[in-house]
């Protein structure tokens, strides 16, 4: 089909969208409402890997893409999914400024076959603003299996623009679609389907109209123009200015047309206040009209099968139960399996280890940096590759398996009841779940949540949830000192059982927390959402595994591996540098001390934490090499010489549980903490997210400790 594509370097682009810079190629917006495959058409046209899951809201920043066809070079721009352009949150209103603004020569709306009447409100609501529209009538598949007939030409023809069926996931009907892409930016499209308003709403838009045609605007078109003026959008009205470059609302003119309609509606019995109402009401009843027309349904098992599956996946009785099954069974098997590739692994680097070092010495590398690369950079990287590689290899597939299934939303509707008695939203319960991959990718997740209140709360909160860096530390931790003396065959399931009761722990001090933040400085009652639940579907394994390892795991493991580089150098100086007769690590870990063991840690642990701020995963590492009296980090052979080297510096029963607390709640790392400034705009909020959870980890195992100590159990 003549399709050839290429990253253009992903960018997020979020306000200030349209200003983006075509390089004269000829821009296509990609809109849709979320979870309706936009992400999947994206993929398929420009062959980038932008993030898909079955529930709605993943996608909350836009990113561009260029595809060439017929040898003409494209820009696509994967709009936020939304519902409508009425801008009534921020991904909204950046769909809209882009669409209005954004000088596109086509705008593609993906919809879903199997719900057409709720998704032709967002393409009615762009036919207003542009005529070069094209209907991507996705999930054909879907609604095929369920029975819904679509009669796409008679659609095509009500509505006046290309209506072309897809089912993109297996990329049939793309080449159509490239098509009518190509014909639409080429030839503007002649006329196009305009929603019919009440008559005193139809009269008073094409008199603000009259007066809009004197004006310098943009290509958009006058009457949608007129409705946003008349229906007092004061979002819209702040782009337009900020397009503009003038306030148009102060003209005398457009003052005057405003008060004159708002007068005649007012004899007509149609305030400011049920305005909006009115102009929803006929967009919806437009879209009933036409699917009526159009569509033909049959009831089938399909429903049913989800319908059964739902009333286990989130009852009342079974819904937590089962969460709460295959939580630890998602733990039981990255722990069981992983320990196999860790082993092949250590055995890997250890022997390339011997390689490297006899490369070395034959290269005469003088002692210092011979040390620094072998003992300080290579066994750094190679621990941290080692022991966190195959948990997030395992992890992450059987996580993104559940994700694509659509069973998130149904652990967010679960939950939703308590979180909505912690004051919160149970939306929180998504973005805790992108945190289990990474906090940052969390935060930036907290925009699914409508109200500021309820994302503050979200993203205040979400270090709560351990994300991959923190997770080897804590099953390492878990496998030395608390299910040792097991045999081997238990050993696994209880590692899993007590990694899941850390996590619950950190659930439950999240609904806490969030209780506490909304009765103290973030008052105020939880607002109602509505919580998509999306149809089952099955995974697609092979591209799950592709996506979940590249995406996810190397992206995490790089940002581990780059961290740990500087790390290794600077913690090998530190180690080796004395102050007197002992290393400045041991110097500084020895004024951390006292509280390190007021609080059940030592001096080491707590240093290891301030140094493993750039990336969790390298807090173990750290600790390890401050324990070597060579100050070189050993290599990573077994857990029990792990022990052994942990319980010879002191380590009890009392510290591994001291290191899971503090673990799971202590200061979020840098990427985290910079995501959380740029997210809040607020220096206030970023500090708050520090201090509340090291602060309540500093208590939580100062009373555990200090309790113990009374019963003399140290
Ligand atoms: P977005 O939220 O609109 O970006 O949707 P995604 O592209 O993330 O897709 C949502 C889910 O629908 C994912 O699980 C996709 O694999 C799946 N999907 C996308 N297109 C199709 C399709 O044509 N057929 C089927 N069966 N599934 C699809």
């Amino acid at each position: 089909m003549g399709l050839t594509s290429k990253s253009t370097g992903l960018k997020a682009i979020d306000k200030g969208l349209y200003k983006i810079n075509s390089n004269d190629k000829t821009v296509i917006a990609l809109a849709g409402n979320p979870n309706v495959g936009k992400s999947t058409v994206f993929n398929a046209l420009t062959g980038l890997r932008q993030h898909t899951g079955n529930w709605a809201g993943k996608t909350v920043t836009s990113a561009l893409g260029a595809f060439t066809y017929n040898k003409k070079e494209y820009l696509l721009v994967d709009l936020p999914g939304t519902y409508s352009l009425m801008a009534h949150s921020h991904e909204e209103e950046v769909a809209r400024d882009f669409i209005c603004f954004g000088g596109s020569k086509a705008v593609i709306v993906v919809c879903d076959a199997t719900c057409l009447e709720r998704n032709l409100n967002l393409v009615l609501q762009t036919l207003e603003i542009t005529k070069n529209v094209i209907l991507c009538l996705n999930l054909m598949d879907e609604a095929a299996k369920k029975h819904i007939y679509i009669d796409t030409d008679s659609l095509s023809a009500q509505l006046g623009i290309p209506v072309i069926a897809t089912s993109a996931r297996s990329r049939e009907g793309l080449d159509k679609l490239l098509e009518a892409v190509e014909k639409t930016a080429e030839n503007n499209a002649s006329d196009s389907f305009k929603i019919r308003y009440i008559k005193p709403i139809e009269k008073v838009l094409d008199d603000i109209k009259g007066v809009l045609n004197n004006f310098n605007l943009p290509p958009i078109d006058k009457r949608w123009l007129a409705l946003r003026l008349l229906d007092c959008d004061d979002s819209f009205k702040r782009s337009l200015n900020d397009y503009l470059k003038e306030d148009i609302f102060k003209n005398p003119d457009i003052i005057k047309a405003l008060n004159d309609a708002y007068e005649y509606l007012n004899k007509n019995g149609i305030d400011k206040n049920n305005l909006k109402d009115k102009i929803v009401a006929s967009i919806v009843l437009t879209a009933e009209g036409i699917c009526t027309d159009c569509v033909r349904f049959e009831q089938c098992s399909f429903d049913k099968y989800d319908r059964k599956l739902d009333k286990i996946l989130t009852g009342r009785l079974t819904g937590i139960p089962i969460m709460l099954i295959l939580l630890a069974g998602v733990f039981f098997l990255t722990i069981t399996v992983s320990n196999y590739p860790s082993q092949w692994l250590s055995d890997f680097f250890l022997w390339f280890e011997a390689k490297l070092s006899s490369f070395l010495l034959y290269l005469h590398t003088p002692e210092t940096i011979y040390n620094i690369l072998i003992f300080g950079v290579y066994r750094v990287v190679s621990w941290v590759v080692a022991v966190m590689l195959p948990p997030m290899a395992i992890f992450f597939p059987l996580f993104t398996l559940l994700e694509d299934f659509g069973y998130l939303p149904r652990v967010a509707f679960n939950l939703d009841h308590h979180f909505k008695k912690a004051n919160a939203c149970g939306k929180q319960a998504l973005t805790m779940c992108m945190g289990f991959g990474c906090n940052a990718a969390g935060v930036v997740g907290c925009r699914i949540i409508d109200s500021p209140r309820e994302r503050l709360i979200a993203t205040l909160t979400n270090c709560f949830v351990p994300c991959n860096g923190r997770f080897p530390a804590l099953i390492a931790v878990i496998s030395m000192f608390l299910v040792c003396g097991i045999t081997s065959a238990f050993q696994s399931a209880l590692s899993a059982l007590i990694l899941t009761a850390v996590i619950l722990f950190g659930i439950l001090l999240t609904f806490l927390v969030s209780k506490l933040l909304s009765k103290t400085i973030i008052k105020g009652v939880p607002s109602s959402f509505t919580l998509e639940l999306p149809p089952y579907r099955r995974p697609q394994i092979l591209k799950v595994l592709v996506r979940s390892l590249l995406d996810r795991t190397v992206f995490v493991l790089g940002r581990a591996v780059i961290s740990a580089i500087p790390a290794g150098v600077i913690i090998w100086i530190m180690a080796n540098v004395n102050v007197g007769d002992i290393s400045l690590l041991n110097y500084i870990a020895g004024i951390l001390d006292p509280f390190g063991h007021l609080i059940g840690l030592d001096g080491v642990i707590i240093l290891a934490f301030i140094l493993g701020f750039p990336a969790n995963e390298i807090v173990i590492p750290i600790i390890m090499m401050a324990y070597m009296s060579t100050g070189t980090i050993t290599e990573y052979e077994s857990l029990a010489q792990l022990k052994t080297l942990f319980v010879d510096n002191g380590w009890t029963i009392v510290t591994a549980i001291n290191m899971l607390i503090f673990t799971l709640m202590h200061f979020p790392c840098s990427t985290t903490c910079l995501t959380i400034r740029k997210e809040t705009k607020s220096l206030k909020w970023t500090l708050l997210s520090i201090i509340i959870p090291t602060a309540l980890g500093i208590l939580i195992c100062l009373l555990l400790t200090q309790g113990l100590h009374l019963f003399g159990i140290y």
